[in-house]
């Protein structure tokens, strides 16, 4: 008999039967009275859970077209932007603002380490700029931006606004547009949200909003926000069709977010990554991201001596257990391990040692338990 094989990925993360559950309902038409309440309620969630007083957008996507949309709303060709860069994603950003012919400055950090909040002042000193995005997550590294601090840097420059991809971080770590001087978030649905991959969700305050107006028509038509915002305010108008199912598994994913309350989530993430952390490292391995800068939503695993990345992760798929490999310069070098979402102890303890199994089964350990030992205490801490 084969394992079920979990999907360790960074996204998509295991997706809880509820919400799964929502994606086989019979679709229905998106004038239906029911679903126009039900798209209303997500919107009025959406901007509790993550304070804003301004906007909330969901539209069919992915994270990438979230990008896009936080951009083009704030800036227009030949404004300058920063973007702030702690790896693969960061590049990302600078490569999409390029092609929107912004002048883009660069400030990277290397692998393993975030940017941080003193050097991106000192470059709003030198000039004005439009918009500064950061990756509050950057899955390549595994390094979580110190946001709050870097929100309280850009609040003191009247015409920056700050954009922050939190693709990898919303639902897992703390995002309070309005406390914490985020302007702009930009996030997907695959990730600690824990629905299915094809939702796009873009946050606006204020500041950003009145970018928007400032701009005039933009050159952008599918993101702009003028077009949505009739449509986020009141469904059931029209602009483009909207992905029914997948708004109301987002409706079950809130339902669920809200019942265990957001700040026990981001709780409950600090405590599971920790735990996770801890026994990948009794096990001999070493995580890429410094340990002040640790995501809590995945590990950036490096391997040790001897273990070759593709025959690890196929044994390790044999045991069970689906994970990611590196990106960029860390490809072949390491696994990427997702722990967030709806994700219960269950999961993490197969996880881990079905990794055990996997070192085992490579001749890397004689020892069998050691990892499921660490996890387990600290998550009963
Ligand atoms: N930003 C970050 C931090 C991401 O991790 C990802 C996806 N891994 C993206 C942006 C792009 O999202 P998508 O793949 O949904 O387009």
């Amino acid at each position: 008999m084969k394992n079920k094989k979990l999907v360790m990925i960074p996204g998509p993360t295991p997706v809880a039967r509820s919400i799964q559950d929502q994606m086989g309902r019979e679709t229905v038409a998106f004038g239906d009275p029911a679903f126009i309440e039900d798209f209303k309620e997500v919107i009025k969630d959406l901007k509790e859970i993550f304070k804003t007083s301004g906007e909330a957008f969901v539209v069919a996507g992915t994270g990438t077209l979230a990008m896009e949309m936080g951009i083009a709303n704030v800036a227009k060709e030949g404004d300058n932007v920063l973007v702030v860069s702690n790896g693969f994603f960061g590049d990302r950003y600078k490569e999409l603002c390029e092609r929107k012919g912004l002048n883009v400055d660069v400030i990277s950090a290397e692998w393993g380490t975030t940017v941080t909040p003193e050097e991106i002042d000192n470059k709003l000193k030198e000039k004005v700029y439009k918009a500064v995005t950061v990756t509050h997550v950057d899955t390549s590294t595994g390094v979580c931006a110190p946001v709050a601090e870097i929100g309280e840097v850009v609040k003191k420059y009247e015409d920056t606004v700050l954009i922050v991809d939190g693709v990898c971080a919303t639902a897992a770590e703390p995002e309070y547009l309005d406390e914490m001087g985020i302007d702009v978030l930009i996030t997907g649905s695959q990730k600690a949200l824990g629905v299915p991959p094809g939702l796009a969700l873009v946050f606006a305050g204020k500041k950003a909003l009145e970018r928007r107006k400032s701009l005039g028509t933009i050159r952008d038509y599918y993101v702009d926000f003028e077009k949505w915002i009739p449509i986020m305010n009141d469904p059931s108008k029209y602009f483009g069709t909207p992905p029914v199912n997948l708004i109301w598994a987002l409706k079950e994913a809130l339902k669920i977010i809200k019942e265990e309350g957001v700040e026990n989530r981001y709780e409950r993430h600090r405590k599971v990554a920790r735990a996770m952390q801890a026994a990948l490292e009794e096990l001999g391995f070493k995580i890429l991201a410094e340990k002040e800068h640790r995501a809590v939503t995945l590990s950036n695993v490096l391997y040790m001596d001897g273990i070759e990345d593709a025959e690890f992760r196929k044994v390790l798929a044999e045991e069970g257990v689906v994970v990611a490999g590196g990106l960029g310069p860390y490809a072949g070098k390491m696994f990427r391990l997702g722990h967030m979402g709806n994700i219960d102890s269950h999961y993490l303890v197969s996880t881990i040692a079905a990794i055990e199994r996997t070192l085992y089964r490579l001749g890397k350990t004689d020892v069998i338990g050691k990892g499921v030992s660490t996890l387990m205490k600290g998550l009963m801490e």
